[in-house]
């Protein structure tokens, strides 16, 4: 029987387990480019050239592999007949082909993965969906492990996931270094001076035929998308993709752990490694990731709290967030825990980065000129204002989805809904990650040349995310006061007279209708 292996956009590895059977390729490879992939959701015109150039250069890397590959490409013209949807182009080529088999690995897509079924099943077409090795854990062995347990916290899946890989484990079996965690050294901020010249920026890559054809293909086909493609200097081939994680650990890793959390203006990266895209669409293997970081380690050119801290976000956060994804899904997208209205969608400014908020302003940037920014302005600066203006969390995930290159539905939804929102009301965190202006204050330099004071929560130099945080507060009150982790911030609350938060109330009123204006996008 002919087979289609069908690889999706974020599958690109060339040791997927789809590819071969028994030592042969294990039919014929099918991959396709589709509108609707780039729509469903208004995709940022950089993260659409990255799919595109990076599944097109895969392509290459499997024909040179002896591989045989239908590939669709969307052109820059728009063509007669041209498909829009995954499944729909399937269904087009599996007819055309007589195909009676399809083989694949499990897709980082509830949706992608319920309309292969459904489409298989209609088709009378035999499936066979098979566990993705790339991950340090499969989708069983997490459920395996979530089984009977009340809380699922990272920390006790993590350190399960060191002991079986033997990461950063002495021969005495205790952590190297004799602590299992080294968050507390990882939230250093910059200090008065900046990050300084000791930062080296992440290696550019120019683009070749390939990616240049993306190019204007996405200009021609998505202009009207959001974001830019300035930016475009990412490694897109696996040999490419493993010499930029060299330079992060020769260069950045040193003292990631120390400024993980520190944010500084004008500074996208800092000393982050920005693999996350790379990982995601399997041009980086995360087990060769881990193994260099822990060999730069061994051989003394990186410390245990950068190390550890490096890994706990591969080895633990990753492979954590996608055992909740596969474990909760479909009913997890419909979380809402804070009972956000649909209605809210996120602030214009997430859009064009149109606004007077320094914090705001600087961290759009980033996601506007390159797809990404670091974890802290995604959650403790966009996230949290999402929250604290009441987006709801499928929106907010929606959002974060079109804009960043390394958002997939299994990675975004439990660290967007999730996490950053508590629209899951904590099953990814115990408590919601809100703070006011005093944290963005403490870990950054922004408020400094901003028109708002973040110790202020009323008049003209109010911060908005100081009078939101006081508003957010009083609204969940009641929902929050059980929590033993909002204690100190419940009982802050309680302090506020009355006619203080009647102000807080009105003032953040203001804010909202503010922020929640539509872009002018022209
Ligand atoms: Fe952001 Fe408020 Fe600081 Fe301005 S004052 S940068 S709005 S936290």
């Amino acid at each position: 029987k002919q087979t289609f292996v069908v690889v999706f956009g974020d599958q690109l590895d060339i040791h997927s387990v789809a590819l071969r059977d028994d030592g042969k390729p294990a039919g014929l490879v099918w991959m396709a480019e589709a509108i609707e992939e780039a729509e469903y959701v208004w995709s940022h015109q950089l993260r659409l050239a990255f799919f595109f150039s990076t599944m097109r250069h895969f392509r290459e890397e499997l024909k040179q592999a002896g591989y045989e590959v239908m590939y669709r490409e969307i052109s820059a013209r728009k063509k007669k007949g041209e498909g829009y949807g995954l499944m729909e182009m399937l269904e087009i080529d599996l007819r055309a082909k007589k195909i009676k088999r399809v083989r694949c690995v499990r897709p980082g897509d509830w949706r992608v993965l319920d309309g292969l079924r459904k489409l298989c099943k209609r088709m009378k077409i035999e499936l066979e969906v098979l566990e993705d090795k790339h991950f340090l854990m499969s989708v069983d062995a997490f459920g395996d492990w979530a089984k009977g347990k009340k809380q699922l916290v990272m920390e006790g899946f993590y350190r399960g996931v060191r002991k079986k890989y033997g990461y950063l484990i002495r021969e005495d079996g205790k952590p190297e270094g004799g602590e299992w965690n080294y968050d507390s050294e990882n939230r250093d901020s910059f200090g008065k001076d900046g990050p300084g010249d000791k930062m080296s920026d992440p290696k550019k890559f120019k683009l070749d035929r390939i990616s240049e054809d993306v190019v204007t293909m996405v200009r021609q086909r998505f202009s009207c998308h959001p974001g830019s493609l300035e930016h475009f200097n990412l490694p897109v081939t696996r040999k490419d993709a493993e010499t930029y994680l060299k330079d992060f650990i020769a260069n950045r890793l040193k003292l990631f752990g120390k400024y993980e959390d520190a944010m500084w203006e004008g500074e996208a990266f800092l000393y982050h490694s920005r693999i996350s895209c790379l990982l995601n669409v399997k041009l980086l293997d995360p087990k060769r990731v881990i193994d260099l970081a822990i060999e730069a380690y061994r051989n003394g050119k990186v410390g245990i709290e950068s190390t550890e801290g490096f890994v706990r976000q591969v080895a633990g956060w990753r492979e954590f967030i996608r055992g909740i994804y596969w474990l909760k899904m479909p009913e997890y997208a419909k979380s809402n825990a804070l009972k956000c209205s649909e209605k809210t969608d996120v602030p214009g400014c997430f859009w064009d980065g149109e606004t007077d908020m320094k914090c705001v302003a600087d961290s759009m940037k980033h996601v506007i000129d390159h797809g990404y920014a670091h974890h802290i302005h995604r959650l403790m600066v966009l996230g949290l204002l999402a929250q604290l203006v009441g987006v709801h969390p499928y929106k907010f995930h929606e959002w974060h989805m079109g804009m960043y290159l390394d958002a997939i539905d299994w990675v975004s939804l439990p660290n967007t809904l999730g996490m950053s929102q508590w629209g899951d009301g904590g099953v990814v965190g115990t408590k919601p990650y809100c703070a006011s202006g005093n944290y963005i204050n403490k870990m950054s330099n922004y408020c400094k040349g901003c028109r708002y004071d973040p110790k202020l929560a009323s008049g003209e130099k109010a911060c908005p995310m100081t009078v939101l945080y006081w508003d957010f507060l009083g609204r969940h009150e009641k929902q929050f006061e059980k929590n033993i982790r909002m204690k100190f911030q419940i009982a802050n609350l309680k302090r506020k007279s009355v006619s203080d938060m009647k102000m807080i109330k009105e003032e953040a009123a203001r804010v909202k209708i503010e922020l929640l204006r539509k872009p002018d996008l022209g």
